[in-house]
């Protein structure tokens, strides 16, 4: 059970719900804490509140497969940190960025170095339809593999 801790009004950074920060547990401790949304499915999946297949995880992101695969492998690594899009990462979140990044490799390299798109929708505009940065992980499809 996530421990309440602090609340702020997410209004003023476009948002119309109430963002909180919450304390995760185990094993999410270790990297302290996180600015969670309440009402974030995505944020619900990292605290275990709702259920997702997870292919890999580590102290700062999530993989999980796509509910709605647009791919034979479709997986989402997503940042345990709430952040809207790449539009509200800062340079303190170098590690988070790296992390995504060494994620991909890393699944990849365990389905046998296979080739795959590393896709993020930044903005409703770009066809982002959960507003929790995530970059898409695409493979097993040759019409994925070029732009
Ligand atoms: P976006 O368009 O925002 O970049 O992509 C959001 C992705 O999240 C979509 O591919 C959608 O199928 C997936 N998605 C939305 N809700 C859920 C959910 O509850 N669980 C999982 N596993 N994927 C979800
Ligand atoms: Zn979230």
């Amino acid at each position: 059970m996530a421990e309440l801790v602090d609340a702020r009004d997410s209004k003023s950074r476009g948002g119309n719900t109430v963002s909180v920060r919450v304390r995760l547990p185990a094993p999410y401790t270790k990297k302290a804490v996180y600015f969670m949304n309440a009402d974030c499915i995505f944020c619900k999946i990292i605290d275990k509140k709702a259920q997702a297949t997870i292919i890999a995880e580590n102290d700062d992101c999530m993989v999980i497969k796509d509910i709605a695969p647009k791919a034979p492998i479709h997986y989402l690594i997503i940042p345990k940190k709430h952040l809207i899009n790449l539009n509200e990462l800062s340079a303190k979140d170098a590690q988070l960025a790296r992390s995504m990044l060494l994620l991909a490799q890393k699944v990849s390299a365990q389905l046998g170095t296979i080739p795959f798109k590393f896709v993020i929708n930044n903005g409703k505009e770009a066809g982002q339809i959960v507003f929790h940065m995530h970059a898409h992980f695409l493979s097993g499809r040759n019409d994925h593999l070029s732009v």
